[in-house]
């Protein structure tokens, strides 16, 4: 085990509920720590440079349209194993499959538009994290 970063995303279906606070809420209870923040709205190069491996998926285009509709919350969190720990705090894609306490369950509504998005392994976490943020915002 190891102190990582990983990067969040509180997606546009959540910010337009007013979810925010809520969800940040669940991710400082869960030991994570918020080093960088910005609330911001994804162009479509943006968004779709994100998400990127996905662009052969059927649910490409579907998915930027939705990730642009209204601004996100992107965040960087510090702590033990951060990007397995943020992983298990989200909760599975499909919220009707994640846990109980996640966030996916508390506050998503479906595989589309499931309120957050979690850095899946270290390397992407750095990738995403250069993504949004400079070294040097991360205090
Ligand atoms: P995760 O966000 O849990 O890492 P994926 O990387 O598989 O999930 O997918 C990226 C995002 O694409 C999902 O969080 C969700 O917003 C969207 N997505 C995934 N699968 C589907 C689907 N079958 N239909 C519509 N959107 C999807
Ligand atoms: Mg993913």
């Amino acid at each position: 085990m190891a102190i990582e970063r990983t990067l969040s995303i509180i997606k546009p279906d959540a910010t337009e509920k007013n979810n925010v606070g809520g969800i940040l809420q669940v991710i400082e209870k869960s030991g994570l720590r918020i080093v960088a923040m910005r609330r911001m709205h994804l162009t479509t190069a943006q968004a779709g440079g994100f998400y990127e491996v996905h662009k052969e998926r059927p649910f490409f285009g579907e998915l930027v349209e939705f990730m642009t509709r209204n601004p996100v919350v992107v965040s960087v969190l510090e702590g033990e194993d951060a990007v397995a720990k943020y992983r298990e705090v989200m909760g599975a894609t499909d919220p009707s499959k994640a846990a109980d306490g996640t966030i996916r369950k508390l506050f998503a509504k479906d595989i589309g538009e499931n309120s957050v998005h979690g850095s899946d392994s270290l390397e992407n976490a750095k990738r995403e994290i250069g993504f949004f943020f400079a070294e040097a915002d991360l205090l």
